[in-house]
């Protein structure tokens, strides 16, 4: 939510302030409190407990957890050796993994699932049950956990980070302040973590006034679209998991399905869409349900019952992608860093050593008393010598090859196997470009491809669900009475020229159903209406929109999925 201008605000001075409650924002407050602790029971030079503060702006830590997931073990086990011990939840451990190629109607298992698909070591595990268990052991250390408070904007002083503005709580649907009104506060701290999680709203404000990424790829996203469901006999074991290739996407769309075993005879189901394709009218969660048609995942749901749904961007560019990850004040860490390796579709693990490498460093400036880049570069340059710097070198060019299609995709992620990450290219770096910039515009699109939008299908919210029910299914809730969180930045450009040039894509690729097409008063074209208390926070818009016209920015705190078990 955009702030009021003109108000008078509190101020709260913190030695550390960490924006965002998933697992890279956990594990720089678990490892920064720990490394204090340590150090004041070896050193002679004891140092004050620092005042460490993280915001989280769900309603509780883990709400806002969505992920497929299977977890590499590695972060966690660095981070808690004895994570097992202390009743990490886990759904099970992940020795299966088969892939599948789909048709229409058919699939085709392969016989062995290439390396980096290989699961076995892996924990599948709900990212928002397990970040609920790391958000108590760091409470447990001593950080300051506030929940339901959204950072809306970065505080930023001749080049350095001070700290972190929070959104005024209490504004009414017109802007004005309503009797609840709360003004948010600046959070002001040696050093602010950006833990934000992809697109985060303050990352993308530095990044802009920095020029982070200069030098760097442009950041890539994919979507995932998923539902939990709960099966009637266990048909399908915990931490079973099966990835899929083709059917329902085209050979020119990256992304692929993925069907994960959990606890209680629950299976976890979904699709993950780059944002990064060319038909202006592709709709992830449309295509999504036209997954749950084939005849192998019918198969497995029968006789089940959707309990969970919801929708999430995932971070896909990889090490060239990656902005510049410190400053003056500041470190970015996780999916707002870009640590995910996109070709094992994994990231928690990556985000977790981000974080600890980040409270390596605010560590040290602590110590120092010097928060400046010279003593954060620290992080970047622990980054550079890490196994996660390896793990993604080796990787660095994936993404970049699906630019072609799938086949060229295969054939250069299998080239990378052989050339330890170079791929196709003979420099060691392919470039890439924004994904939105890829969408081409309807005439084209539908001349020289296609003839037609592919048919709709036909909801019965048993099998097959609306988005508006599986924003229901997300527990998806916002105070109605505030501004929407959706900027259009220019309705001249929807009315006059994204009707013509692209058919209006927001009307498509929202999970969610925001953006409603309603005809302008004057019947000059469509305007989106904006349904923003359905938002799952999943920032597709503010990505893949063709004008980049569109800014997602947090809403009143609390707001958005309650998720559970996803
Ligand atoms: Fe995702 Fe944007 Fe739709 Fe919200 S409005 S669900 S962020 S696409």
């Amino acid at each position: 939510m955009a702030n009021l201008p003109d108000v008078e605000r509190e101020t709260l001075e913190l030695d550390v302030v960490i924006v965002g409650g998933g697992p890279a924002g956990l594990a720089t407050a678990y490892h920064l409190a720990a490394l204090v602790r340590k150090h004041n029971e070896t050193s002679d030079q004891k140092i004050d407990p620092p005042a460490i503060g993280l915001l989280e702006k769900g309603k509780e830590i883990g709400s806002h957890g969505f992920s497929g997931a299977v977890m590499d073990p590695r972060g966690i086990a660095e981070l808690i050796p004895d994570w097992r011990e202390r009743d990490c939840p886990i759904e099970g451990p992940s020795d299966t993994d088969e892939v599948w190629y789909l048709t229409e109607k058919k699939k085709i298992k392969t016989p062995w699932a290439p390396p980096v698909l290989q699961q076995h070591g892996n924990y599948v595990v709900s990212l928002s049950q397990f970040v609920r268990w790391m958000g108590d052991l760091v409470a447990a250390e001593g950080v300051d956990v506030f929940p339901e408070f959204p950072a809306s904007q970065i505080l930023l002083e001749d080049g350095r980070v001070a700290g972190v503005r929070t959104a005024d709580k209490g504004i009414d649907k017109n802007g004005q302040p309503k009797g609840n009104f709360e003004p948010g506060v600046d959070i002001r701290a040696k050093v602010t973590v950006l833990a934000e999680g992809p697109r985060g709203t303050l990352t993308k404000q530095l990044a802009t006034e920095l020029d982070l990424y200069a030098g760097k790829n442009p950041q890539v996203y994919s979507v995932g679209v998923k539902e939990l469901w709960q099966l009637p006999d266990d048909r399908f074991p915990a931490g079973n998991v099966i990835h899929t290739l083709g059917f329902p996407l085209d050979m020119q769309t990256f992304g692929g399905g993925f069907i994960y075993g959990m606890k209680d005879n629950i299976v976890d189901v979904g699709l993950v869409v780059g944002l990064d394709y060319r038909n202006p009218t592709l709709d992830p969660h449309h295509e999504f349900q036209r997954m749950k048609t084939h005849p192998a995942i019918r198969e497995l749901l029968a006789g089940g019952k959707m309990i969970e749904a919801g929708a999430k961007a995932i971070p896909e560019g990889g090490y060239f992608a990656m902005p510049k990850l410190f400053g003056n004040g500041f470190l970015i860490t996780g999916d707002s860093g870009g640590f995910l390796n996109p070709a094992r579709l994994k990231g928690i693990h990556l985000a977790i050593k981000s974080g600890m490498m980040a409270a390596e460093a605010a560590f040290r400036a602590l110590l120092s008393g010097d928060a400046s880049e010279a003593t954060l570069a620290q992080y970047g340059a622990a980054f550079e010598e890490s196994w996660a710097k390896e793990e993604m070198w080796k990787q660095r060019n994936f993404h970049q090859g699906f630019h072609g299609g799938l086949i060229a995709g295969m054939v250069n992620a299998g080239l990378g196997m052989v050339t330890g990450g170079r791929g196709f290219g003979v420099a060691n770096r392919l470039s890439n470009e924004p994904g939105h910039t890829r969408m081409e515009r309807i005439q084209r699109y539908f001349s020289s491809e296609t003839p037609k939008p592919p048919e709709k299908l036909r909801f019965d919210n048993e099998y097959l669900f609306d988005k508006v029910t599986d924003v229901y299914y997300g527990g998806v809730v916002h105070e109605e009475n505030q501004p929407a969180h959706l900027l259009i930045h220019d309705t001249e450009i929807c009315i006059t020229r994204c009707t013509v040039e692209f058919g209006n894509p927001c009307f498509h690729f929202c999970p969610a159903n925001v953006y409603e097409p309603r005809e302008t008063e004057d019947g000059r074209g469509k305007v989106p209406f904006l349904n923003f208390t359905n938002c799952f926070h999943c920032k597709t818009c503010d990505i893949m929109d063709p004008y980049q016209i569109i800014t997602w920015v947090p809403p009143e705190g609390g707001g958005g999925p309650n998720y559970k078990k996803t």
